[in-house]
């Protein structure tokens, strides 16, 4: 789960954690009394979604500006107007797909005054299964430029959970930084307190981007990006309490309501699958057979016959989908409930594209047998290629 700037920053503020003086916004007359509520000279204007690279952005309605969703101001009117010529329009972002998001909130932010930009990252490291810090000098709107061309300027730290975050940790993110005198201390209190910070509220990604220098001295973390660790949310109210689902997916939202793990993708072909290794494997031989899959999803393993068919549904509704395909290995999962599940759900939304069914192992032939008396126009397949196969060619022709 991901959360809005304004909040990561009260997050940070919470753990101690250098951040300008903020407000988040609904509307224009919103706005102008919190940027009268700041000294200036400089009010930042700042969209909030769920998505970086608003700086580089761009709008989609004319109405909103040639300028990007992170704007610097000078005077009180000038935010207010700048904060209106953003609400409710469309911002696209590289992070955010063609689509763009739809700027409902505004944090209006004092200005700093930025000698240099850092970046400085807290993720979980799948490689070495600890968390390590990435840093560097390099900070700003063009870290994945720097990724790609100069990725030696990328500093990486991975922290032994034995002994936990030292000091000698954070002297080496200073080091990784460059920085010298006070802000070597500064460094080594605000890692010491994002890594407590990223322990105990069970996130997967942190990131300052940028971490700045001010002109005159002293650590300020411009931008922050969290993420957490969805399973761990049963223990977070407080985290769950920030979760914003207007920037969520709907059928993502929909899927989550049933438990079952799916994740919406641009192709043309909605899988229906049981296992994340299985799910992968479809999605993969669904590309190689010349196609892209809608959709990943494992329906798990005890599903029942109403959860299938809430997953039939998700799929049916997205208008990308031109064909489906359900690839079953009934293990713990019987093949059965999936045909009912099929079957009910063709039954309340009815069925506009082809359909390949792919049913293996447990309670196969109940399976077989109940989706053959039904009036189901089904195009059975007997194995992963033959079915990847059969409804590519269904789709593509
Ligand atoms: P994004 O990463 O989504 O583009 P940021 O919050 O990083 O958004 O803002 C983009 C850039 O705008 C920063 O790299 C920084 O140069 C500038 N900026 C952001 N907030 C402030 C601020 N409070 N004062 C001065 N400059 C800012
Ligand atoms: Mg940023």
């Amino acid at each position: 789960m991901n959360i809005h700037e304004y909040q990561a920053k009260q997050l940070l503020k919470q753990y101690g954690c250098p951040v300008s003086d903020g407000r988040a916004v609904l509307n224009a007359s919103e706005a102008e009394a919190a940027a009268a509520e700041m000294d200036g000279p400089l009010w930042v204007v700042k969209a909030q979604i769920h998505a970086g690279g608003r700086g580089k952005g761009t709008f989609k309605e004319a109405a909103a500006g040639e300028k990007g969703g992170v704007r610097l101001t000078k005077s009180v009117a000038e935010a207010a107007a700048e904060a209106k010529a953003m609400l409710g329009n469309t911002l696209v972002t590289h992070q955010t797909g063609p689509d763009g998001k739809q700027v409902n909130r505004i944090y209006i932010e004092d200005g700093s005054d930025i000698d240099r930009e850092l970046y400085l990252a807290v993720l979980l490291d799948r490689v070495t299964s600890r968390v390590s810090f990435v840093a560097s000098t390099e900070g700003g709107m063009d870290i994945e430029a720097v990724a790609e061309e100069t990725p030696e300027k990328i500093v990486t730290l991975t922290i032994d959970p034995a002994t936990g975050f030292t000091p000698e940790n954070g002297k080496a993110v200073a080091d990784a930084l460059k920085l010298t005198g006070a802000e070597v201390d500064q460094c080594v209190e605000l890692t010491s307190n994002l890594y407590r910070m990223f322990v105990e509220k069970d996130m997967d990604m942190l990131e300052i981007n940028p971490l700045i220098v001010m002109e005159n001295g002293g650590l300020k973390c411009l931008d922050a990006k969290m993420g957490f660790d969805g399973n761990a949310l049963f223990r977070q109210p407080d985290i769950l309490a920030l979760r914003d689902e207007t920037e969520e997916d709907d059928k993502e939202l929909e899927a989550s309501k049933y438990d079952l793990s799916y994740i919406a993708l641009d192709g043309e072909i909605g899988c229906m699958v049981n296992g994340a290794g299985l799910a992968m494997a479809t999605m993969d031989i669904i590309k190689l057979k010349g196609a892209e899959p809608a959709n990943f999803l494992d329906v798990g393993g005890g599903a029942t016959t109403e959860k299938v068919t809430a997953a039939f549904k998700i799929i049916t509704s997205d208008p990308n989908v031109k064909g489906i395909l359900v690839n079953i290995f009934g293990g713990i999962m019987r093949c059965d409930v999936i045909a009912e599940g099929v079957v009910q759900a063709v039954k309340e939304v009815g069925l506009q594209v082809p359909l390949v069914v792919r049913l293996e192992g447990t309670k196969v032939q109940e399976g077989k047998d109940i989706i053959n008396n039904s009036p189901l126009d089904v195009i059975a397949a007997d194995d992963l290629d033959d079915a990847a196969e059969k409804i590519v060619k269904a789709v593509k022709g």
